[in-house]
């Protein structure tokens, strides 16, 4: 285990996704003792996540260890593969727990810090709406891709059972996403690949019977898109036979249907075999406790507040960022990696700050002790975050992606097979090691020559 150096101040990191591992790639670890902490001891690639859903790319390739990303720091970053389950502001200590299946004499434990950064990001909405849990299959972590995978097999390979009823085996091949934003739109196309590529071939009598179907409650698909780029999705959808019901609610999940509201307000009932659940974001409970416990300074139940320095509103120690905040930007991956930089950035000028005040106060002439205030004024102008949006993609099948992209003050939007080919190469560009670009280049590849595995693992 790696010492604790008493004589630096301990920065304790909640988590392993985009914005905490942004946040240990760039700290300087002479200035602080490091600990991570987070349930998963990885950092996943979450964009080509729904690519793993058919098999076009193995988990594996997106996913590197936090060891991994820590092993090159100047001095050793503790790692513990444990959930926090509560913050103690008052003593600035935190609870962990090791919720993972096989535990030890001890799962409980607890680590004092002096600043806390929490990037625990958020959890699948629900809306409380029963049956949810139980029944749907969400698309956010590795094991949930894996879930969706091999119930899709089951699906099919239940259809094929003899003496199925064409109703049946209409049910069990009816593939429902519920959620029209990028995630639910992503999947349908990933499917719909997995059908035309692979699945017509292996099962040629059930293939023509595999339907899929995206429920929307809004207007349209993918609201936070352009205009142009919605239209271009819902009718590239619809030339690949995708179902799209909009302005539809749905208002339960039962073990083989789902009830919904149509448009008109009159209740309906889908059959599925296969539901993927897909509509966004909410609050973490470890979160809404920390929300419960500073009842003046957080008061938005969506997430934790933070300043203009990611600084937890009334609070001095905590930092939060990413999806696990309330900020005027979308739960992203491209904001909360620019955060983890930015606040890595921020901690290296509050290490100068304290090194330069004690250099003033050492100073042996006034000349030196000018300069060295002068410095340090410099340092302790620290700026306050800003976002840089670099763009918004959307992979929406047949080799077809949608981009909108900032352009001087306005915006460009494209979409189609070449707007694909630089989906391809922003994300390869943006993997997180060169480990990862060769495993999803050779998984890309292998696909194309060998065509998706179909076994249910
Ligand atoms: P996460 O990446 O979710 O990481 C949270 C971390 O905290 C995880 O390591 C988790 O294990 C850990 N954790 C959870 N609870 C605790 C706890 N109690 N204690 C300690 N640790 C804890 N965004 C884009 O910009 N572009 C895309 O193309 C894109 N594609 C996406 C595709 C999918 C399928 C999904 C689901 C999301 C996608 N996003 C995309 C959104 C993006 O993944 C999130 O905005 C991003 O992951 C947020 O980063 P984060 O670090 O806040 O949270
Ligand atoms: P989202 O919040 O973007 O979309 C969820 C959708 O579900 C909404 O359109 C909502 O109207 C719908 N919905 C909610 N309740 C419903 C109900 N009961 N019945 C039917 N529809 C219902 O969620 P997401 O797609 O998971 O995305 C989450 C975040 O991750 C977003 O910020 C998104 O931009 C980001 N993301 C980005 C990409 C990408 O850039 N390619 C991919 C995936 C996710």
């Amino acid at each position: 285990q790696a010492e604790i150096d008493p004589s630096k101040k301990t920065i304790v990191v909640l988590g392993s996704g985009w914005a905490s591992t942004s946040f240990l790639k760039a700290i300087d670890t002479d200035h602080y003792n490091v600990v991570v902490v987070s349930p998963r001891n990885y950092f996943l690639f979450t964009p080509l996540l729904p690519s793993c859903t058919v098999g076009t790319i193995d988990v594996r390739s997106l996913i590197e260890p936090v060891r991994f990303i820590t092993r090159h720091k100047s001095r050793e970053v503790r790692v513990y593969e444990a959930e926090c389950t509560d913050i103690d502001t008052d003593t600035k200590t935190i609870t962990i727990t090791d919720n993972s299946d096989v535990k030890g004499e001890n799962s409980v434990s607890t680590l004092a810090y002096d600043y806390l950064v929490i990037g625990v990001g958020a959890q699948n909405q629900t809306f409380g709406i029963k049956g949810v849990e139980q029944y749907g299959c969400f698309l956010k972590e590795v094991w949930d891709a894996q879930k969706i995978r091999s119930k899709l097999m089951d699906c099919i390979e239940t259809a094929a059972f003899p003496g199925q009823s064409p109703e049946e085996i209409d049910r069990l091949l009816h593939m429902v996403v519920v959620g029209g934003g990028p995630t639910g739109v992503e999947y349908a196309a990933e499917l719909h690949d997995f059908l035309v590529d692979d699945l017509s071939s292996w099962y040629p009598e059930l293939a023509g019977k595999i339907k899929i179907t995206l429920v929307e409650a809004l207007l349209n698909l993918l609201p936070a898109f352009s205009k142009q780029l919605i239209e271009y999705t819902e009718s590239t959808f619809k030339e690949q036979n995708i179902t799209i019901h909009t302005k539809t609610m749905v208002k339960e999940v039962r073990e083989k249907d789902i009830v919904v509201q149509k448009p008109d307000g009159t209740p309906d009932t889908i059959p599925y075999g296969l539901l993927v659940w897909a509509t966004g974001n909410t609050t973490r409970p470890l979160i809404k406790n920390l929300i419960a416990r500073l009842p003046e300074t957080q008061t938005i139940r969506r997430g934790l507040e933070v300043d203009d320095w990611l600084r937890l509103k009334g609070t001095e120690e905590i930092f939060a960022l990413g999806d696990a905040t309330a900020t005027k930007y979308a739960p992203t991956a491209q904001v909360a990696a620019q955060q983890g930089k930015y606040l890595a950035r921020l901690f290296h000028q509050l290490a100068m700050q304290e090194l330069l005040q004690n250099e003033v106060g050492l100073a042996s002439t006034d000349a030196e002790k000018v300069a060295k205030e002068r410095k340090l004024r410099k340092v302790k102008d620290i700026k306050p975050f800003k976002y840089s949006h670099q763009g918004s993609l959307c992979y929406i099948g047949s080799d077809k992606a949608i981009a909108d992209l900032p352009f001087g003050q306005g915006n460009v939007s494209s979409g189609g097979v070449a707007t694909y080919a630089f989906w391809r190469s922003a994300y390869i560009s943006n993997l997180f090691s060169s480990r990862n670009r060769a495993l999803v280049i050779t998984d890309w590849l292998k696909k194309t020559v060998l065509g998706r595995d179909i076994s249910r693992e």
